[in-house]
């Protein structure tokens, strides 16, 4: 039984009252959000409802305009203060060193073997001799199942072994918090199965998530929170079956009976 910190313990991820522009379309609408060190949050929504900008915020590939954004006990620069001189500029490059981040497309580097591609990081980021980046890259490979792969390359891998690579390659920064954004997407559906395995693994092992996914007998699985996003704003979150069982919102209720249909 893991003992997941509650709603009153420090937050690894703090959103309060947060906007976000792209020009002038709003892409966040007052967003607030606390995500507890350990607890798993899945977001839900349609295509366009924000999911990604959401967590892209949490590592500063996007950035904010208003509200106050923690992440990891850092605050979150905004837009302005990356504006002028770069002043957030070093409060973002420890963020990203302490979020991971995995995407639909694995974005490995072609032209270098597995082993190469996760031993990177540790070695520049974290000035790693290659010797003890190898010893990471190779115990986090044998975590995802992928222990014998380490000198190929990317290409000569199915998708679902390039995900398995492409989180083994965030975990060697060892990041507080990991996203998700919709890891199993881009998959033959023989696939999902062996990376949802490795994030239920990460889930047992008390790792932060915020994971977006069309799974959602995944969702109501590993997920502590389910957040529900329509147009930029949080429509409804609560435990998986409070959402998927009773949505209290219709705006919830209309878009689960046209996903869940099927
Ligand atoms: P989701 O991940 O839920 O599909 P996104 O966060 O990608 O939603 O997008 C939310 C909205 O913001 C969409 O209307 C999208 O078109 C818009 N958007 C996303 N990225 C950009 C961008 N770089 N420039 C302008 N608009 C964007
Ligand atoms: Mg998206």
């Amino acid at each position: 039984m893991i003992v997941r910190a509650d709603e009153s313990g420090p937050a690894m991820v703090g959103f309060a009252n947060v906007d976000k522009f792209y020009g002038s379309f709003q892409a966040l609408c007052d967003v607030t959000l606390s995500v507890a060190s350990g607890e798993v949050v899945v977001l839900i929504g349609a295509s366009g409802s924000g999911k990604s900008t959401l967590i892209r915020c949490v590592n500063g590939l996007e950035t904010h305009q208003s509200g106050s954004l923690v992440v990891d006990g850092f605050s979150m620069p905004t837009t302005k203060d990356l504006e002028f001189g770069g002043r957030g500029e070093k409060t973002l490059h420890q963020i990203r060193r302490g979020v991971g981040m995995v995407f639909q497309q694995f974005n490995l580097f072609p032209h270098k073997t597995v082993m190469e591609n996760i031993a990177l990081a540790p070695m520049r980021v974290r000035r790693k001799s290659r010797e003890e980046a190898e010893v990471i890259a190779m115990r986090l490979l044998e975590r995802v199942g992928l222990g014998d792969q380490a000198q190929k390359y990317p290409g000569k891998l199915s998708g679902g072994q390039q995900q398995r690579v492409a989180i083994a390659r965030s975990l060697a920064m060892e990041p507080h918090v990991m996203l998700f954004d919709e890891p199993t997407s881009a998959l033959d559906p023989e696939l999902v199965g062996e990376v949802l395995d490795v994030m239920r693994e990460l889930r047992t092992d008390g790792m932060t998530m915020m994971i977006v996914t069309h799974e959602m007998a995944f969702a109501r699985e590993v997920a502590d929170r389910v957040i529900y996003m329509d147009k930029g704003a949080i429509v409804e979150a609560g435990l998986p079956a409070q959402i998927f069982d009773e949505p209290k919102n219709e705006r919830t209720r209309t878009f689960l009976h046209r996903v869940l249909k099927h």
